[in-house]
């Protein structure tokens, strides 16, 4: 880099999946040419999504200290929220009373869970304990009727699926065999969003463990153990009910949202109407809340900004490829749809469709945590290894750019990955 060149400022609020994954893409993209500095208020990276194994004890809990993260790329780690934003100076200001001007600023600060219903017990991904006193009633064989309920609006509704089928998985295992599981969704079909193919998989997979859906439905729950399903006036009694949350967005002051909190921004991340600010993962008005979507869209803000500071990058939108991976209790299911593509189908598999079989797939994230923390999904060894054994001669510069290692490839620098 020319001495006369100054880094460009780069801002990312948040410390969740969109934060870090725009931390290193732009570390790798940008290079020296960004002076790179996260602000969060979290001291650990937690990795959410694995919150639903841990009370049925098929995962753990992942985190890795915010501080040894943005050592390691580059940044400089502010602890402390962003309390608003002054568009016009280009000035966060944040809650320890700093003020950090910048020259692109990445809004990751995710979305809030708030309870859907007061007579159910609300999963939330912080406490996931809070579901043990179920499953030892479970196990002790006094529960023998559980509903998982998707409420109308707004919430990722994969866990459900892996809530209903790891609760199966323990009564299975505690002899309570007898138990009814019911999961209410509005969904058409279980998570038909993945497309026909992985829909139709995972119905015929609830079929089989005895779970029943009820598509289509909307649930009002009014009492304890009494769901009302919408529409019609079916009335479905269990013993205990399970439900998600509803995601509302909540936007940092001097950011303008939509009536449901989330900021309106381009195929960019770029917010509609504001200079130099991206919101990236939740707290977009992207319909779909989910992390490996979270990392596409800072993939693609990152991008941006790293053309904009002039590194050898072409921008590219936010393209978006769904993939999931299911906890079953038994071997995992893998789903990928290419939503951008608008075709209906989809893939699914128990074989991995992508690599390392992490939950959340992101181009940096995914295989940094592999490396770093062996966070994968909890996957059966297969009996034989398939292939053959090479040996391959390693670059003496590998340590000094590990993700050139990385199966999926550093981004490539021109055209769509
Ligand atoms: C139970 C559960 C299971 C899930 N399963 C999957 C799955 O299998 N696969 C998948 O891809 N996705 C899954 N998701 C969804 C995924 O976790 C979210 O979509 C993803 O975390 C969104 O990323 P984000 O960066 O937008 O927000 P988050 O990851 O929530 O991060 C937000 C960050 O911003 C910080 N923050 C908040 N306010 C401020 C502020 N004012 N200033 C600075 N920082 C702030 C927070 O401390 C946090 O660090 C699951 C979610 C849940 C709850």
């Amino acid at each position: 880099m020319p001495a006369s060149i100054t880094p460009l400022r780069v801002v990312i609020a948040g410390g969740g999946i969109g934060a870090l994954e725009a931390l290193m893409a732009l570390h790798d993209l940008g290079g020296q040419q960004l002076d790179l500095t996260v602000v969060a208020p979290n001291g650990d990276f937690v990795l959410r999504p694995m919150s639903v194994a841990v009370p049925f004890s098929v995962g753990h809990e992942t985190r890795i200290p915010l501080t040894e993260i943005c050592a390691r790329f580059g940044a400089t780690l502010r602890h402390a929220a962003v309390a608003s934003v002054d568009v016009v100076d280009h000035v966060v200001a944040c809650s320890d009373g700093a003020q950090l001007e910048y020259d692109r600023l990445i809004l990751a600060t995710g979305a809030a869970a708030r309870p859907a219903y007061h007579a159910a017990l609300t999963f939330d991904d912080a406490d996931p304990t809070a579901l043990n006193g179920l499953l030892a009633d479970i196990d002790e064989g006094y529960c023998r009727s559980v509903a998982v309920v998707i409420p109308p609006s707004g919430s990722w509704a994969l866990p459900a699926y892996e809530l209903a089928l790891l609760i199966a998985h323990e009564a299975h295992s505690s002899s309570n065999e007898e138990i009814a599981i019911h999961v209410v969704t509005p969904e058409t079909e279980p998570l038909a969003i993945f497309g026909t193919t992985a829909s139709r998989a995972v119905a015929e997979l609830l079929e089989r463990t005895g779970i029943t859906v009820h598509n289509s439905a909307y649930a009002a729950i009014e009492r304890p153990g009494e769901i009302l399903l919408a529409p019609g006036d079916a009335r479905l009694s269990v013993q205990r009910i399970v439900a998600l949350p509803v995601i509302v967005g909540r936007p940092v002051p001097g950011i303008a949202a939509d009536d449901h909190g989330f900021v309106p921004v381009d195929d960019h991340g770029r917010v509609v109407g504001v200079d130099d600010v991206y919101v990236v993962g939740d707290g977009a008005d992207y319909p779909v809340k989910q992390g490996g979507l979270a990392t596409q869209q800072a993939d693609a803000a990152a991008r941006d900004i790293a053309a904009g500071a002039g590194a050898p990058v072409v921008a590219e939108p936010f393209r978006p490829v769904l993939r999931g991976l299911l906890l079953t209790g038994g071997e995992p299911q893998f789903m990928r749809h290419d939503v951008a593509a608008g075709t209906e189908e989809g893939t699914t598999s128990v074989d991995r469709l992508w690599w390392p079989p992490s939950k959340v797939v992101g181009h940096y994230l995914a295989p940094f945590l592999s490396r770093e923390l062996a966070v994968v999904a909890p996957l059966k060894a297969p009996d034989e290894p398939e292939g053959i054994t090479v040996d391959v001669a390693l670059s003496p510069d590998r340590d000094a750019r590990p993700l050139a290692l990385e199966p999926l490839g550093p981004l490539p620098r021109h055209g769509r990955w």
